[in-house]
Order: structure tokens, then sequence, then C-alpha cells
């Protein structure tokens, strides 16, 4: 990102988590404000949310609140762990580009390993060669497998690909960790049951992301491995992840969960992704890098495009996942917005990639 200095109020593409706070968040944190409740989620907000989860599930497991996406994933690998194992995971995956060392740091040492795999996803085939390349003393032993849904470039794994993975971590030992930061606009776009993707698929803990998907702040841990969750809770809050006024991370939650509000937001973030992919694919200059799945729109720009619309004031990532511009839409992303913003990629597109 550079030149921010023309940038105007308006809505941008640069993150989901450049947007506010969806109005039934906020609504719901205004209820939840109403008087005194017990804290560190020994609240009836806390607890409501929790079974507002199990409810999406259709299983019991454990839920678990904590303020960001980082904590959540390295919380939960270093859970999975001893300081001696490795996790898997593609080299393009948030907990390896984008979590600062964190995994490793709270895994006290444990390793990730990066597999390839064609856009953002994990193969059953890869997991299965990582793990048999080495099986001696000397190597950090793989014990988790990590994937991202939706993953970093936009795509999604199917129900099947993820229920492959699963037979394959289970094969050989592995726990099955998902990083769901925008497990929402997966739902949202695949259509199926939560349960599908999740557990049916052999999934032991999800991150399931609540940020990016319009709360305020907050992503919950769901343990469908209960015994994987023992004493959780203390390593919540030695990560300096355990709220004491739970109530207003947890509240939220039923804003969000109440009539599906979680997937037509997500629904319209993923809607108009498409719509700027539609409107952007043909353009002179402009190469789409990956398939449009979820709510983002990987391009390649030539750089005096990339510069006359961050002149004009767009913000937006061009180093994010495997490089090329991330285009990432939001639950209020706005078919003006999109509009507005293809049309002076268009414009730039005519001055500079003729
Ligand atoms: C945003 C994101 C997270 C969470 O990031 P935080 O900034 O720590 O909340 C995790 N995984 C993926 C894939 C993400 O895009």
């Amino acid at each position: 990102m550079s030149t921010e200095k023309n940038s105007k109020p308006r809505r941008h593409f640069a993150s989901d988590n450049y947007a506010g706070i969806a109005p039934e968040a906020w609504a719901a944190l205004q209820e939840a404000n109403a008087d005194h409740e017990p804290a560190y989620g020994n609240d009836r907000w806390t607890q409501r949310a929790a079974d507002a989860i199990r409810e999406v599930f259709e299983t019991p497991c454990e839920v678990f609140f904590v303020f960001n996406g980082t904590a959540a994933n390295s919380l939960a690998l270093a859970h999975s762990t001893q300081s001696y194992h490795s996790v898997l995971c593609h080299e393009v995956a948030h907990v390896e580009r984008d979590e600062c060392g964190a995994p490793e740091f709270f895994g006290n040492g444990s390793k990730l390993l990066l597999l390839p795999g064609d856009q953002g996803r994990l193969t059953p085939a890869g997991i299965e060669d990582a793990v048999l390349r080495r099986t001696d003393i000397h190597y950090p032993k793989p014990r988790v497998v990590t994937v991202t849904q939706a993953t970093e470039v936009g795509t999604l794994y199917s129900p099947a690909e993820l229920r492959a993975i699963g037979a394959m971590a289970k094969r050989h030992g592995l726990r099955f960790h998902m990083d769901g930061a925008r497990f929402a606009n997966a739902i949202a776009a695949l259509g199926c049951a939560p349960r599908e993707i999740t557990w049916q698929a052999g999934v032991d803990v999800l991150c399931f992301g609540g940020t990016k998907n319009g709360i305020h702040v907050g992503e919950a841990v769901v343990f469908f491995n209960q015994e994987l969750a023992r004493e959780f809770d203390l390593r919540t809050k030695q990560g300096g992840q355990l709220c004491s006024k739970m109530r207003f991370v947890s509240a939220p939650w039923l804003g969000m969960l109440r009539d599906n509000v979680w997937l037509r937001h997500a629904g319209n973030a993923n809607r108009m992704a498409s719509l700027m992919h539609g409107l952007v694919k043909d353009l002179p200059g402009v190469k789409v890098l990956f398939p449009v799945q979820a709510n983002a729109v990987f391009v390649d720009l030539p750089k005096p495009v990339i510069e006359a619309l961050w002149a004009r004031g767009w913000l937006f990532y061009n180093f994010i996942g495997e490089g090329g511009c991330r285009l990432m839409c939001s639950w209020d992303t706005t078919e003006e917005d999109v509009r507005s913003f293809a049309a002076d990629l268009a414009a730039a597109c005519a001055t500079h990639a003729k």
C-alpha cells in the first residue's frame, strides 16, 4: 500500500477488516450492555453464544472466544502439539506468512512445515508425502495439518476435498485444524451445512472468524474433538486471551448467528467479488490469478495502473498470498463501490495498458 494521501472516506478493497461493525452485532453489544453480569465468560451472553455455535454445527462442541485470529490459530495449534512436533500448512498460509511466528512461539518451537499446492490448497498426496518423507528421530514429527477455508487466495476446498484430507490426517495420526477466518464466506459460497466441512470431514478444531464477517472483535475456537479441548481455558488465560468482560466479545455472535445474518453478510461480500470479477476480467492488462470462489479477486495489474488507482485514492494490497493485487469485498461493500472501482480501473487500463 502506498499513497494514502489522496484517500477519501469510502469503502475500499484492501481488507474485509476495513469494514465497520455490522448493525446486528452492534445491536447485540448494546443489548448486552444493560446491566451487571459475571465476568470471564460466566455470563448469560457467553453461554447463549456458545449454544448458538453448537446449533450451527449441530453437534456438541467446546467453544472459546478470543480476541483475534492469530491468537485463535496459534493457541489451537499449540494445544494440538508438543514442542517437538510439526504442523503441516500451505506455503502461503496465514499461520506462516502473517502471524509473525506466533504459532511457533506459542507452540514452544513446534515447527511449521510448508507444503505446496495449487490455488492455495493442500492435497492429501502432498500431506502424505510430508509425513512419509522422514520418520526418523531427527525430524520434527508431523502432528497437525492445518487448512484455510476460504483460502488465502480466495479459493475454496470442496466438502469432498476436505473429507479426503481428513481421512489422510486420520491415517497418519494427524490432528486436523481449520483456519476459518472467512468460514462464513465459505459456507455462503458452498451452500452446504457447516457440519459437512468441519467435524463430518474430520476437523478437530476450527478457528471460526467473527471479525471479517462484521463483528467488532473476536473469533471463536471451536473444538469438535472435545478431549483436545481439555484445559484450553487455561491456555487462553496464559496467552492473554481471556477477556474479563467476555460478554462484549461473545454477545455479537448472537446478533450475527440469529436468522442467518452471518450468511447474508458473507453472501453479500461473495456476490460483490463475483461482480468485480465480471467487470474487470477482460480489461486490457488485467490478469485474474485465481478462480473467484469467495470474497476476494486477485489480479495482476501493470505497475502504472496500480499507481493510477492509488493516486485516485483507492486502497488495496499488492503483496498478499502469492502476490498480485488483492481486491477484497466486505459485508458492506455495495454494487456502487464495485462499479466505481471497476470504472477507474478500466480508465487506468485504457491509458496505461494499451
Ligand atoms: C485475517 C486472517 C486471520 C486473523 O488475523 P488477525 O489479524 O490475527 O485477526 C487468520 N487467518 C486468515 C486466513 C486471515 O485472513
